[in-house]
């Protein structure tokens, strides 16, 4: 029985996020909020921008992070570029992509889908020629879709085709900042948005939004504000920077937390921790092909923070998920959508990206996977 006294388990947290928390984030978590004008935390902000732009690879004036989750990201990037009767464009090969979609249409945004199976990733070539059919304002694609595991080549291509058609380029970067390589600037990404609880290992409740030249242009011009108050980047804009006007009371503690967790990632040095992310993947998949259960996604586009291993039909695999957090106190995810019953989904993210956390996990899978 859970009562309001019990501590949470310890979990190891291997699924697709929430990622585990340094102690230190937690540390940070834990001290006293202050008011949402407290100089303090205006001063934090600026130091939580400049972290928040360097894991982006950005220059972007316009960075910040939005109160919610990866969702709320999502949202306040399509609410605030889509006026209704747009078009929108949205590459979809998983769960995420579509979210966009769906999301894209609540907008008011006239969404058209270019799809791949799940699993696969896009060619620049095919992204181009769904480009040429009309005249798009956005296009939408996921860097690292989380329901597949799979990683979207080839960004700054698929950006420089975007541009040449006219469009601005959202990108998904919640599963991949962090975690893989994103560089804002160099692909010249025009919006992109993350989260705070996969590869930065921070609490889940914010979303680091980036928002480029041409997309903010867009955004100051609007004939409309947005739709949504909570979520108006112009209103962000004007509470983070410039006149710092009341818009909602943030989570202090919330951005103690990713400030500190930015921190973390900064001193590690995002080049370090993409090849710690690499290495700890390999391990993983080496040991899951020792089981039997190789991942699913070829290996020049598997994410490394996310692993598909496959699974034999006959495996009952609900079954041993909930053995490993039982037994092991160890949290995996299964597969949805058309992925559904056919693999697992294992996340290295962050803090939970560790070789003995690794070997406790392949351990426990063979023990059983023979018993
Ligand atoms: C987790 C995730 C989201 C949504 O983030 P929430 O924090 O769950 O709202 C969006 N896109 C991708 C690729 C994700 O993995």
């Amino acid at each position: 029985m859970v009562t309001p006294n019990s501590a949470p388990p310890s979990r190891i947290l291997l699924g697709p996020g929430p990622s585990m928390t340094d102690p230190r984030v937690l540390e940070a978590l834990a001290t006293p909020p202050v008011g949402h004008l407290d100089p303090y935390l205006l001063q934090l902000y600026r130091e939580e921008q400049e972290l928040l732009r360097g894991v982006f690879q950005t220059h972007n004036e316009w960075t910040f992070a939005v109160s919610g989750t990866g969702t709320s990201g999502m949202e306040a990037v399509l609410v605030n570029l889509i006026e209704p009767g747009d078009s929108v464009l949205c590459a979809t090969n998983g769960y995420f992509g579509e979210r966009l979609a769906d999301i894209g249409s609540r907008c008011g945004g006239n969404v058209d889908r270019v799809t791949r199976p799940w699993g696969e990733v896009f060619t620049v070539e095919e992204i181009e020629t769904a480009l040429k059919k009309k005249r798009y304002k956005l296009l939408t694609i996921v860097h690292a879709e989380t329901s597949t595991g799979a990683l979207q080549l080839n960004i700054r291509e698929i950006a420089e085709a975007a541009h040449k058609h006219g469009a601005l380029l959202v990108l998904d970067t919640v599963t991949s900042l962090g975690g893989v390589e994103v560089k804002l600037d160099e692909w010249d990404v025009d919006t992109a948005y993350s989260a705070s609880q996969k590869c930065l290992s921070a609490p889940s409740g914010l979303a680091p939004v980036s928002i480029g030249p041409r997309a903010r242009q867009v955004i100051q011009n609007r004939k409309k504000p947005a739709a949504s108050f909570y979520l108006d980047i112009n209103l962000y804009a004007n509470y983070w920077g410039g006149t710092h006007a009341y818009h909602h009371t943030a989570s202090a503690s919330l951005h103690y937390a990713l400030t500190r967790a930015l921190q973390l990632v900064v001193e590690e040095g995002l080049e370090v921790r993409f090849a710690r992310h690499r290495r700890n993947g390999e391990m993983l998949w080496n040991g899951l092909v020792d089981l039997g259960l190789p991942p699913l996604i070829p290996l020049d586009h598997r994410l490394p923070v996310l692993t598909t291993p496959q699974l034999p039909e006959i495996l009952d695999e609900a079954r041993i998920r909930s053995r490993l957090l039982e037994e092991q106190n160890i949290e995996i995810a299964g597969g949805f959508g058309e992925l559904k019953g056919k693999v697992w989904r294992i996340g290295l993210m962050g803090y939970s990206s560790q070789p003995q956390n690794i070997t406790r996990l392949l351990d426990a899978l063979l023990l059983m996977l023979s018993t």
